[in-house]
Parts: structure tokens; sequence; C-alpha cells
């Protein structure tokens, strides 16, 4: 139903949730974060209002400058802890959040557990998750760089052309530290940009209070985020240009 962002030189936390807070008014039924903290990828993920979550969160803080966060609309599996955004991909490698519908879960959810990966939720949502984890893998089996952005973006790719349905997705890779990937098809993502400092949301809300200028992804679009660069990197074209836009203020 939403999802958020941030990289940069900030605490990650209260930022992400503060985010999530302003994007309740689209509805939701669970709300969870991820950060990225020396190689570790740590989750706080509940069922019920934003304001649990913060409960939550303020009895297990999480440190970091790197997170991506999620308000859950239940599509496929039901409202529980467990089946909240983040998810994990293979063996704590990657970490997901994930808007959308994806139509061939059924199938890919088979035969991932063929390949030995073991599901914990009944989303769609989480084939996204151990594909990656998956596609990682095979990208370094073939010679990539374990934790370039290059093996990343390449897990990224080969995953995505898997997909069918509609998605809006933000990324993190256990062994790259400082990046965040983001891509959509059919959901909205922004992209926030700021000094030194990257945001996503699912539209400008939450935006709009750190930065006017602004990136709208387009589908078929992966962005790849750190605090000081973005690009993006469009399925068929490749590499183009971000268009930054200014917002316009309402207040
Ligand atoms: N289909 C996913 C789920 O049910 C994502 C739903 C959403 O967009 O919030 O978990």
């Amino acid at each position: 139903c939403g999802i958020i962002g941030y990289v940069g030189y900030q605490e990650a936390q209260n930022l992400l949730l503060d985010s999530l807070h302003r994007l309740e008014y689209r509805g939701y039924d669970s709300a969870g974060i991820a950060v990225l903290e020396e190689g570790e990828i740590t989750i706080r993920k509940k069922s019920g209002r934003v304001q649990e979550l913060g409960h939550l969160i303020s009895q297990q803080p999480l440190k970091g400058h790197l997170g991506i966060g999620h308000t859950r609309w239940a599509t496929h599996g039901e409202v529980n802890d467990t089946n909240s955004h983040p998810h994990i991909g293979g063996d704590n490698e990657v970490c997901l959040v994930h808007n959308g519908v994806i139509e061939n879960y059924t199938s890919l959810r088979k035969s991932l557990k063929e390949k030995g990966f073991e599901f914990i939720t009944t989303t769609d949502s989480e084939v996204v998750a151990h594909l990656l984890a998956h596609e990682y893998r095979r990208a370094v089996s073939k010679g990539g760089e374990a934790g370039s952005q290059k093996s990343c973006l390449v897990a990224i790719q080969s995953t995505l052309l898997q997909l069918k349905g509609t998605y809006g997705i933000a990324v993190l890779f256990r062994d790259c530290p400082d990046v965040m990937y983001v891509a959509r098809v059919g959901s909205p993502l922004v992209i926030g940009i700021g000094d030194h400092e990257h945001f996503v949301a699912s539209d400008a809300s939450p935006l709009a209070v750190h930065t006017e200028e602004v990136v709208y992804l387009s589908d078929n679009e992966i962005a790849v985020l750190t605090a000081d660069d973005i690009q993006i990197i469009h399925r068929d074209s490749g590499i183009v240009d971000p268009k930054i836009e200014v917002l316009e203020q309402t207040a």
C-alpha cells in the first residue's frame, strides 16, 4: 500500500516512522521497517497501526542510516505480523518491501521451493525476496563481484524480468551496505533528492518536509540510490537522466 526508504547521514528509524505516519491516509493493515547497518539487516514489523510499530521500535530501536519501510494492504496472505513487510530473501541476504500484486507467484514459489528456499509467509511478495537472493547468488557464481552494485543490479534486472503483475519495490542487499534499490511497474514511486541523502515514497507527501526536488520513477525503471548518487536504468533503454521536478509548496 505504501513504500518508503532513506539513505543518507541521518538515523533512518525515526525518519521512516515519520514518513509512514504521513502515508497513513492511504489505508493499511500492517506496518514495518528494516535498517541495514554493519552488514546486518534488522526488521521490526507488526499488524496494526503505525503507532503500534512505533511502540515496538521505542522498545527495540534500530540503528543505521539506510532503511526501507512499508504499510500493507493485504492482497495475498492473512493480516498478521509474519506476513507484514519487510520480507527477507535467502539467508538474510536480501530485504524487500513490495506494493502491488505478483500474479505468477504460485509458480515462482514452487520453483524456488524446489531450489531449497524456505517460505515463512503466505504472501505473494516473499517470492520476490527469495528470487532476488537466488539471482544475486547466480550473478556472483557467474563471476560478478560479491557486494558490488553491478551484481545487485543484475540480480534485480533478472528478477523483474520473471515477474508478472504490478509492483513498487524497495530492496536492500546485506552485502551492499550503502545502497538502496527501487523499481516499479504499475505502483507509483517518487524519489526525493536531498543534500547527501535520498528519500523514497509512494507519493510526494512524506517527501515534502525534507526536500522540494523529486524524481518520479517511470514504469520499468530501476533507481540505484546512495547518499550522494542517483542512477536510473530503464529496462529497454538503459541508463536515463533523472528528470528532477520541483514540488509546489502547499503551505
Ligand atoms: N500483495 C502484497 C501483500 O499482500 C502487498 C500488498 C500491498 O500493496 O500493500 O502483502
